[in-house]
């Protein structure tokens, strides 16, 4: 059994921390992006030019052609030295629920069309799934999707839409066949710019600021019969699907993000004196700091994990759930503890300490709360 990164891995991961270093760091702190609300779309193309959104998608769409363990290396490298943490979740956001799904159901013509966009920067792509109703309970979904000459028509609303207000290109979830339940949800492209379509309103949120979220209307929206993404009534497995991905890898941002931190905190615990010494040197300190990097120790192998499994090309239901369970889990208690550690200077906004932990918070809802991959892993477990 081997630990170590593979050469490609190391060289992605460094490569892609010294990018970040060098490109990414612009405007983000007081009084910047963060506090205003704003996404960042030079800082997106600079992605795109580096490689991340194209990183898993084969060269002969505009991609990378890597495998994910790579895509993962790279991501934690990325979220490492990059702190713009909303940025990062856009570039997921796109990359799981957009681009695979197009990549794994889409046909060649789909792929050829949209595939290149997604990855050169011209194209942000969303996800649009949840409704007001339709939570947890996703595929109780209302939105409907009825066949007419010349194509479909959707009815419905989509709301949390990370990206929504900015996105290019939408892959969004309707019932065309609402008495079949679950067999009745089909999955569709959709443009920004079809008639019918519009963003509703742009939703404000705790953390993760640089991406905005929005609320999404179709009313009598009309898309061409080639909108249909994947088989009629079999849109659960595109979302299964772009699940597994999804929860498996978004969080490998995460692990340099806490990497990061530790690497402050430790800073910090040796500068910081009180009563005449480092505060590292109290032990309630230094053991606060302990719990942090057990914690991201054992949140890297479950990630990794997951590449390794899509790489073989295995089922890893079970260990994407447990995977970003784990991590989201780890990521919010090192942000409290990290805000811990600084005292009123990890509260405050300035450092950037208070920034991670109010990203991080969001982890433990999206791709399914956490509640729900408990459901997962006790349903693998049969019970
Ligand atoms: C930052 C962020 C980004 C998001 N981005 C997107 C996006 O791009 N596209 C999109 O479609 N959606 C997105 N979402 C929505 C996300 O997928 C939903 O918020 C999530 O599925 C939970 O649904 P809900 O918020 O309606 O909560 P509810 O389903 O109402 O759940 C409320 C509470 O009840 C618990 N609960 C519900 N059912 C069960 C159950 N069976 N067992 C145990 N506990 C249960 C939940 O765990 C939770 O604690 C995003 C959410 C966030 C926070």
């Amino acid at each position: 059994m081997d630990f170590a990164l593979s050469e490609e891995q190391r060289a992605w991961k460094d490569a892609a921390t010294r990018f970040a270093r060098e490109q990414l760091l612009d405007d983000l702190d007081l009084p910047g992006r963060d506090e205003r609300r704003e996404f960042w779309r030079e800082g997106w193309e600079r992605c795109a030019r580096f490689g991340i959104q194209g990183l898993p998608v084969p060269e002969a769409y505009g991609g990378r052609g890597k495998d994910l363990p790579v895509t993962i290396a790279a991501m934690e490298g990325l979220g490492y030295a990059c702190p713009d943490n909303g940025l990062i979740f856009a570039m997921n956001a796109s990359l799981w629920t957009v681009s695979i799904p197009i990549l794994l159901h889409g046909t060649e013509d789909q792929r050829r069309r949209f595939l290149p966009g997604l990855c050169d920067g011209s194209i942000v792509g969303a996800n649009g799934a949840s409704e007001p109703e339709a939570g947890s309970d996703i595929f109780s979904m209302r939105s409907t999707a009825e066949k007419s000459a010349d194509g479909w028509v959707l009815n419905g609303r989509k709301t949390w839409v990370t990206s929504g207000p900015v996105a290019d290109l939408f892959v969004c979830y309707a019932s065309t066949a609402p008495e079949r339940g679950v067999m009745g949800i089909s999955a569709f492209i959709v443009p920004k710019e079809t008639a019918g379509f519009r963003v509703v309103r742009e939703i404000p949120k705790m953390g993760v600021r640089t991406v905005p979220m929005g609320e999404l209307a179709f009313e009598d929206c009309r898309l061409p019969h080639d909108a249909l993404l994947g088989r009629e009534g079999r849109g659960a497995e595109v979302f299964n699907a772009s699940m597994e991905w999804e929860r498996g890898s978004i969080l490998a941002g995460a692990l340099g993000t806490m990497t990061r931190q530790l690497e402050r905190c430790v800073e910090h615990a040796r500068k910081r004196k009180q009563f005449g010494r480092p505060i590292g040197k109290f032990q309630a300190v230094a053991h606060r700091i302990v719990e942090m990097k057990l914690r991201l120790e054992t949140c890297r192998p479950l990630v990794y994990r997951i590449g390794w499994l899509k790489a073989q090309g295995k089922d890893a239901t079970m260990e994407a759930a447990l995977a970003k369970l784990h991590v989201s889990d780890c990521f919010v208690k090192n942000g409290l503890d990290a805000v811990q550690v600084f005292g009123a200077s990890g509260f405050v906004a300035e450092t950037g300490i208070e920034r991670d932990l109010r990203d991080g918070v969001g982890s433990l809802i999206y791709s399914g709360t956490n509640d729900i991959q408990r459901n997962i892993i006790a349903r693998e477990l049969g019970l």
